[in-house]
Formats: C-alpha cells, sequence, structure tokens
C-alpha cells in the first residue's frame, strides 16, 4: 500500500474538519504539524501522529483537500488511538533498532523486515561476516538506542522511484531490501547467466531447479560491481547476472531516514527519535527470510515498546507472573497432562488434568441443556467426498490430517471440524420451520494441521474439543438466538469469574455469498441486541468471513491478558451448499442459516487459560482433588481411610497419603500441588470427631465438624467458588 498525496492545488482553500464538530479553512495546502504548531506549541510538541480521512500518516503530510483531521498526542487516553500511538511507537522503534545495529555494525548488517507486533516490535537481520548476536550483546544495542534516540533526530520521509531506490539500496548492498523492491514492482522472473529464474521459485513448491542453494537474493545482484559479486559468490556459489532487463513498474515507493540511517518503509512514524523511551529487547530467534525453509536463516530481534515507563514496567511485570503461571510448567508440577514428541499438539491427560477437563464438560453439558440445545456425536474419520462437498477440501486441506485407506483406494480425512457432519443430520429428518431453532451440541474432537513451530502447550494444538453447536434456524431468529448465546456465555464465563469481557464484530467483507439485504438483516441482527444490552462493541470493519458476520468475545485474566474465546459466526453458505432444507410456513423449501457458536473455544486452551489465571491454584469447585487427608503417623491410617471414604461418599473428591513420609512433608507437598484443604487426622480429631482442616494459601489449621465440612465445600462448589 502506496500513500500517495494528491498534488496540491494553488488557487483552492482547503477545509479541514475537526473531531470535536469544528472547523478550519487554510488558503493554501498546509501540513498537520504546521495545523497543530498553530494551535498550540504544546499541542506541536506531544503531536505523534495523525488520522485523516480515516488514514493514519505522518506529521509531516500535506494536507491538499478538505479532509477530516484528528491529532493524536502522546499521552492520548482514547483507546484506539492509544493502539495507533503505540503500533507507531513500535514500528519507529523497529527502526530505531536498526539504526543502532548499523551504527554498532556498520555495513556487516542487512536488514529485512521490521514491523510492530503485539506489544513491541522485531526486525530481522544478517551480519555477512557470520557473527550471530545474542542476548549479551543486547545491553550494548540499547544503550546505543537510547543515545541515539535522546538525540532526537528528525524521522524524514522521502519518495522514490523504484528504480532509483532500488540502486540506492544496491549501493548499500541491502540484499533483503532490493528483493522487496522487485517484489513490489511485480518482477517476478529475472535472466540469469541467460536462464530465466523464476522469483517464485523461492517462496512456492518449485525449487530453483539448476543450481545449489540458488535463492533469488543471487538474482538481485547483476552488472559489474566486483565487491558484491564476490559477496554473492561466496555465500551462494557462481551464479551471477549481467544485466537486470525487466522493468520497473511506475509505483512509487517511501523511505524513512533518520541521521544516516535509510529505510525502506511506506510509514507512518513519530517525528523524532526522542518520542522514543521506553523499550527493551526481549529475544532473539531465527527466523527463514520470508518466512520460506528454502531460504536463508536470517536472525531476528524480538522487543517491546510502550508510551511511558509505567507501561513498560508493568508490562515486564506481567511477563515475569506469566512465567511463573505458565500452565505447561504448572501442567507437570500439578500432574495434570504432559506432551511428548510422538505426538506434537495433541495432549496426554493425566487422571487429575482428566478430571479437571470432564469436570468443566459435564458442566457445560448441564448449561447446554438447561439452554435448549441437543448433544449428537458425530464420526471421527469421514471420506473426501462431504470435504469436498462442503469446500474445505479444496479451501482447507493444508490443515487437514489426511489418511488413506488402500483397500478401498479412497482418501478420508480426520475431522477438523463438527459443521458438515451437523448439516447431515439436520438433513437425515424432514424439517419444517415449526422445528426450527435447532441447537446441535457436540463435544467433537478435532485435529488440525498446525506447523509445529507455533504449537505451544495446550494454547495452540493440533487435537482438541470444541464447545461446539450449530444452531439451524430461519432469517428471522438470529436475532433471538444472539441474545440467547449471549446470555448463555456471560453465565459461563461468570461461573468461571471472568466477568471483564470483550466484544468485537465483524462486518461484512469485500468478497462474500448473500445478498446486501441478507447481510443488512444479519448484522442487525448481532448489533443490535449488543447494543440494546448496552456493551460496548470494538468493530472490525470488512473482517467477517465470506458467508456471514461474527461476534467474538474476548476475556481479560487475572493479570491482564487478552483471550478471545467466544464466537458467534452467522452462515449463509454451508447449509445450502449442502443441501439442507426445511418447509416454511408458506410451504416453500428454504436452506437453514447456521450459527456456529463456541463459548469456550476450545477445552484445551480454555484449561490452559483457567491453569494460568489461577496460578494452577484452581478454585474449589474445579480441584481434581479437593482434600487430601493425612494422619500425624501411619498409626491412623485405618481412620484416614475411612474418613476419606465418607468424604467421598458426600461427593467430596477426596484423596488419602498413607505413604511413610512425615506430616510436615506431606503437608508441604500437597500445599505445593494446590489442593485446597489438606486434612490432618490425630488423637484429638478422632476423639472430638472433628477434621483439622488446612485451607490452600492460610497458614493455620481450623477445627471442622466433619458434617459442617461437607457442607462448607457443598455450598463452595455451588457458588462457583
Ligand atoms: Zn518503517
Ligand atoms: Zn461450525
Amino acid at each position: 500500500m502506496i500513500f500517495i498525496i494528491p498534488s496540491p492545488s494553488r488557487s483552492m482553500s482547503i477545509k479541514v474538519s475537526f473531531p470535536d464538530g469544528s472547523e478550519r479553512v487554510f488558503e493554501d495546502s498546509i501540513s498537520v504539524k504546521e495545523i497543530a504548531e498553530g494551535i498550540s506549541h504544546s499541542l506541536m510538541k506531544k503531536s505523534v501522529v495523525a488520522i485523516v480521512n480515516d488514514k493514519v500518516v505522518d506529521l509531516d503530510t500535506k494536507l491538499t483537500a478538505n479532509c477530516t483531521l484528528k491529532i493524536i498526542t502522546s499521552d492520548t487516553k482514547d483507546t484506539k488511538d492509544k493502539q495507533i500511538l503505540l503500533d507507531t511507537m513500535r514500528h519507529s522503534c523497529a527502526h530505531l533498532f536498526a539504526q543502532a545495529m548499523r551504527e554498532l555494525y556498520g555495513d556487516k548488517v542487512h536488514f529485512g523486515f521490521g514491523p510492530e507486533v503485539e506489544n513491541g516490535f522485531y526486525y530481522d537481520f544478517e551480519l555477512t561476516d557470520g557473527t550471530k548476536i545474542t542476548t549479551e550483546d543486547f545491553s550494548k544495542i540499547e544503550k546505543k538506542m537510547h543515545e541515539l534516540a535522546e538525540r532526537d533526530f528528525e524521522v524524514i520521509r522521502k519518495e522514490w522511484e523504484s528504480k532509483e531506490l532500488f540502486l540506492f539500496f544496491k549501493k548499500q548492498n541491502e540484499l533483503y531490501k532490493q528483493e522487496q523492491i522487485l517484489k513490489l514492482n511485480n518482477i517476478n522472473n529475472i535472466e540469469i547467466d541467460g536462464r530465466v529464474q523464476s522469483m517464485s521459485g523461492n517462496n512456492g513448491t518449485t525449487k530453483p531447479s539448476f543450481n545449489n542453494g540458488v535463492t533469488i537474493l543471487n538474482a538481485i545482484y547483476y552488472g559489474d560491481d566486483k565487491c558484491a559479486r564476490q559477496e554473492v559468490v561466496n555465500r551462494f556459489g557462481v551464479l551471477w547476472i549481467k544485466e537486470l532487463k525487466q522493468n520497473f513498474s511506475n509505483i512509487i515507493l517511501s523511505t524513512y531516514t533518520q541521521d544516516k540511517f535509510t529505510d525502506l518503509c511506506r510509514g507512518p512514524h513519530v517525528p523524532s527519535t526522542g518520542f522514543l523511551k521506553y523499550f527493551k529487547l526481549m529475544k532473539v530467534a531465527g527466523a527463514y527470510w520470508r518466512g520460506d525453509s528454502k531460504n536463508v536463516m536470517l536472525q531476528r530481534v524480538y522487543g517491546t515498546c510502550w508510551a511511558t515507563q509505567k507501561e513498560l514496567d508493568d508490562y515486564l511485570k506481567m511477563l515475569e507472573e506469566a512465567e511463573k503461571r505458565d500452565h505447561r510448567k504448572l501442567g507437570q508440577q500439578l500432574d495434570l497432562f504432559h506432551m511428548q514428541e510422538e505426538a506434537p499438539g495433541c495432549c496426554f491427560w493425566h487422571p487429575r488434568g482428566w478430571t479437571l477437563y470432564t469436570i468443566i464438560q459435564n458442566y457445560m453439558r448441564k448449561k447446554l441443556q438447561a439452554h435448549g440445545y441437543i448433544e449428537v456425536k458425530t464420526p471421527q474419520i469421514v471420506s473426501k467426498t462431504l470435504w469436498e462437498k462442503s469446500g474445505h477440501w479444496a479451501k482447507y486441506r493444508e490443515h487437514m490430517f489426511i489418511t488413506r485407506i488402500d483397500e478401498e483406494d479412497m482418501d478420508f480425512a480426520i475431522k477438523p471440524m463438527n459443521c458438515p457432519c451437523h448439516v447431515e443430520i439436520f438433513k437425515n429428518k424432514i424439517r419444517s420451520y415449526k422445528d426450527l431453532p435447532i441447537r446441535m451440541a457436540e463435544f467433537g474432537k478435532c485435529h488440525r494441521y498446525e506447523p509445529s513451530g507455533s504449537l505451544h502447550g495446550l494454547m495452540r494444538v493440533r487435537g482438541f474439543v470444541q464447545d461446539d453447536a450449530h444452531i439451524f434456524c430461519s432469517e428471522d431468529q438470529i436475532a433471538s438466538e444472539c441474545v440467547a448465546f449471549y446470555q448463555l456465555l456471560k453465565e459461563v464465563y461468570d461461573d468461571f469469574g471472568f466477568t471483564d469481557i470483550k466484544v468485537k464484530f465483524s462486518d461484512r467483507p469485500e468478497m462474500r455469498v448473500g445478498s446486501d439485504a441478507l447481510w443488512d438483516k444479519a448484522e442487525k441482527a448481532l448489533r443490535e441486541p449488543m447494543e440494546q444490552m448496552g456493551i460496548d462493541m470494538e468493530l472490525n470493519k470488512g473482517e467477517g468471513a465470506f458467508y456471514g458476520p461474527k461476534l467474538e468475545f474476548t476475556l481479560r485474566d487475572a493479570i491482564g491478558r487478552e483471550w478471545q474465546c467466544g464466537t458467534f459466526q452467522v452462515d449463509f453458505n454451508l447449509g445450502q451448499r449442502l443441501g439442507a432444507e426445511y418447509t416454511d410456513a408458506d410451504g416453500s423449501k428454504k436452506a437453514p442459516v447456521m450459527l456456529h457458536r463456541a463459548v469456550l473455544g476450545s477445552f484445551e486452551r480454555f484449561i490452559a487459560i483457567l491453569i494460568e489465571n489461577h496460578a494452577g491454584a484452581l478454585p474449589l469447585w474445579l480441584a481434581p482433588v479437593q482434600a487430601m487427608v493425612i494422619g500425624v503417623s501411619n498409626d491412623f491410617d485405618k481412620q484416614v481411610e475411612e474418613i476419606t471414604a465418607k468424604l467421598q461418599s458426600a461427593g467430596i473428591r477426596c484423596e488419602c497419603d498413607l505413604s511413610k513420609e512425615t506430616v510436615s512433608y506431606k503437608v508441604r507437598h500437597h500445599s505445593e500441588m494446590k489442593i485446597p484443604y489438606i486434612i490432618t487426622i490425630g488423637k484429638k480429631e478422632l476423639e472430638d470427631g472433628t477434621l483439622s482442616v488446612r485451607k490452600f494459601g492460610e497458614m493455620k489449621n481450623v477445627s471442622f465438624d466433619i458434617n459442617k465440612f461437607v457442607k462448607t465445600v457443598e455450598e463452595n462448589v455451588k457458588n462457583k467458588q
């Protein structure tokens, strides 16, 4: 995307409208910065970027026609503006990192891409002498970054003809920048030594066919530059091109320069490096150029960047806290589950972990029953023919595990989702409008291929169970189903202790099925009930699926992290595509609208979120083992077993520890296992008929009458505590 500034028209005055509704007229084209300065010097000093007609631009941008203008300052309190501010700062911080690298490593460092990401940025680069950056270099680089920031260099945008810019980067031996410029110019075939090399060869399936280790990077060395040639020969072999024959298109590219460092970039950026103060380099990893394992491996340094010291401190503290709560570590420590190489992305649930899993599943099952759902179960392995009809075979195949039955000469897929199977159940009966809505739920195990590098404990897996359901309904029922779903979701999140919920609404994308009238209706059906309930929604414009609009529900955990769990998607397509129909009141046949919805998302991921949210100390109603009974010595083993049995028969998930360890060891051990109640039994307790109970996190034992203890547990479980 290239930002093109309309050429100034001399004679026309410009009307600029501000967010507060005020307007100002300027006699000539004027930059945003000049407007800010005109309002007040202090405003100009803290202005970072601006939004002109919905587009985020640099302060230097000249306004040449009537427009709306919103200036974003470094102290903005508006959530959306703050995000734009942070994105701009983070991206600028990537440039600052690169500038520092250039200062420290000179021409040896070549840069790839350096975008902003959540909470920060990264930059890909390589040191051509083979040196590798390690975390030990971070303090040196950070120091240089701070130094460059303090010198407050202006960040200057410049626009270039593509070829001119290509030559500029060629002079610096910046091969990745050159390749990117070729890509942007759609130059896909390069003649090398008289043979045509396809540029797509390095990111598609075809390998370059004519030499070892050839990548497109060779192709960008041309002409008689001896030095560059030698480097190519050293690094890649022998290929060489005499001349770049292809023409550059006439697109205009932009660079940003701070002091002596210039980077290819479309911007926007902070006005000067002095705006960057609160950052930290976080980690270094390997990253293939353009993410393709056939390409050369670069190094990637990640950093974080914030608008204030407090934000940076809070973020670092949160990370520290998150590490302590890492569900992978706690999963082992609390003996809940493990994962191993032989089943990447799939979980081995241990007894305690599986208990937790089934508690949640049983809870959800009850909730669904109460909310008018029916539960079904559909096959795990389903023939290719159904996936072809549903469209998954064509569009989703790379994520599907395929299994082949040689005897039948047939391809099957292990189901990646339940939807098509649910349509088959719907179709198996004649349906009338009176049957609708049908809310069909399944705790269906699905498998999806995820690259091994993206797998992360239970958060990102290949095998998982969604709390999945599909609601088959008429167009008129979308709104009421949306309300009912939200009520269900709210009840469930409340019970799990998540009360801070964000709702995102994604409306029609450019490519879509269904008439505009249908989209109008469906979007209204999702939007209006939320508005009526007074729920703030964030709009993701054009981000809906091609088959319908959607709502996404994000919850915030105990350390402020956000997790998108719930989803409610309208689908006009699949029912029709698979030939599902019902008879409407007027006797006509209609395809049902399908609503794909989930509250928790997947059980696996939700359990990971729960573990991290509670730092492993699950509330009583979820704890796999609610109470552990131990005797003050092994002399009491028999009585300990009796009491355990009694508590178990009262419905408490209770175990006893009859090992030969000391009491203090046992208390410590089961506290580390974060068991909510540890019950000690000695002579006194047996005489009084009481229990000496220590609650998790407390240092003192409290004496309980056994029946009162049972009541207390029941009460807490009922209240989801
Ligand atoms: Zn940039
Ligand atoms: Zn679905």
